[in-house]
């Protein structure tokens, strides 16, 4: 809120000004907001950034969106350039989520207010607000696919008739991002017990956070690292049956590798493959029968409501969050927006993903 804001602005020091001198209402009728998007390599974000500039512009704000092709040095020019141009908020989907500190240090000495966009901005006390998914659930929502793919569970979440032992393994997202520990961590909340249990075996023992992330969430990385378990780990016959893989654009690797040694035969089906982001490509990849099931986040839905969180502030006003309490940055706890996602499989893409109009039927053919 206001009143939090210049309390925060207070105790930095930095400025007498208050954010409700600087942001009083109709004092940014028009103002330029600075978006800054990781990278186009993924169709997420490229959504994300035309949502997000089509509804700032519609709202009469001018738009400055950069994306930086996960070049972290790219990334924080960018944001010196929107600082020095004169932007009034900044708009932050981090690379590297404690790399941008200085810049925000000049962000918060120029009472520019910052909001994080779907990524956590990390060891900073310069962040304002976070607008988000349930990332926790969103791994909650990985881990129960995978086992429902395994008929371990039930469509409706009862005890499935099938019992294991099954072989899967664990990929991860970049070390470096707030999102991927969250993923993480809500789909091991499923996937340990059952572990425990000897349902399921990971079968490489690489069960390790650190272990099983890839940095910077990329596909060829991932592709050498399944390639590596099928020729290490299943050298001798053992088969793998599932993967939990928390990125549609890994997915992809995975798929990949798992084809090069001989999977999606009659003779040695696709094992169950999940994912996130429900893009294009992989989405056509469930229809044919490779990958098994997406994680759909409607991006439009995230751009509104971090567009109104942005013209809130701007006016001055106190914007809507949700959590105040999950998403500590290791400085403060940031006041979070969280929006719910939808597992999408075969069975489902029609209704969440071409009835909603997120894409047309002949899209994903
Ligand atoms: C996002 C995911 C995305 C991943 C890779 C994460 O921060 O929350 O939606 O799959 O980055 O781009």
């Amino acid at each position: 809120s206001a009143t939090v804001l210049a309390a925060s602005l207070a105790a930095c020091g930095s400025s007498e000004k208050t954010v409700d001198q600087q942001a009083a209402p109709g004092d940014n009728t028009g103002a330029l907001i600075g978006v800054t998007m990781p990278t186009r390599s993924s169709e997420r974000w490229i959504s994300d950034g035309d949502n997000l500039q089509k509804q700032l512009e519609a709202l009469g704000y001018k738009v400055d969106l950069q994306y930086a092709e996960d070049k972290i040095p790219t990334q924080t020019q960018q944001l010196d350039n929107q600082i020095t141009k004169g932007a009034k908020l900044l708009i932050i989907a981090s690379i590297d989520g404690t790399a941008i500190t200085t810049q925000l240090e000049n962000a918060k000495a120029a009472n520019i207010p910052v909001i994080a966009y779907d990524r956590l901005i990390r060891e900073s006390p310069n962040v304002d607000y976070y607008a988000t998914f349930d990332n926790f659930k969103v791994g909650v929502q990985q881990a129960t696919s995978l086992l429902t793919g395994l008929k371990v569970l039930k469509p409706d979440g009862s005890a499935g008739d099938a019992k294991g032992p099954f072989n899967i393994e664990l990929f991860a997202g970049s070390p470096d991002d707030n999102n991927a520990t969250f993923f993480f961590n809500g789909a091991m909340s499923v996937l340990k017990p059952k572990i425990d249990d000897g349902t399921l075996v990971v079968k490489s023992k690489q069960t390790d956070f650190k272990t099983v992330a890839i940095l910077r969430w990329q596909a060829k990385r991932a592709q050498d690292r399944m390639e590596d378990l099928l020729t290490s780990t299943y050298r001798t016959g053992s088969k793998v049956d599932g993967v939990l893989s928390p990125y549609d654009g890994l997915s992809i690797g995975i798929l990949s590798a798992l084809k090069s040694n001989g999977y999606g035969t009659a003779a040695q089906p696709w094992p169950i493959v999940t994912g996130q982001d429900a893009e294009q490509a992989s989405v056509k990849s469930i229809l044919r029968g490779e990958q098994y099931s997406t994680i759909y986040k409607d991006t439009r839905e995230l751009a509104k409501t971090t567009v109104a969180m942005a013209d809130a502030v701007l006016k001055g006003q106190t914007p809507q969050t949700n959590n105040t309490t999950d998403y500590d940055n290791g400085k403060k706890v940031v006041p979070s927006m969280l929006l719910e996602s939808v597992i999408v499989d075969k069975s489902n893409y029609k209704k969440e993903l071409v009835d909603s109009g997120y894409y047309t039927e002949s899209q994903l053919k």
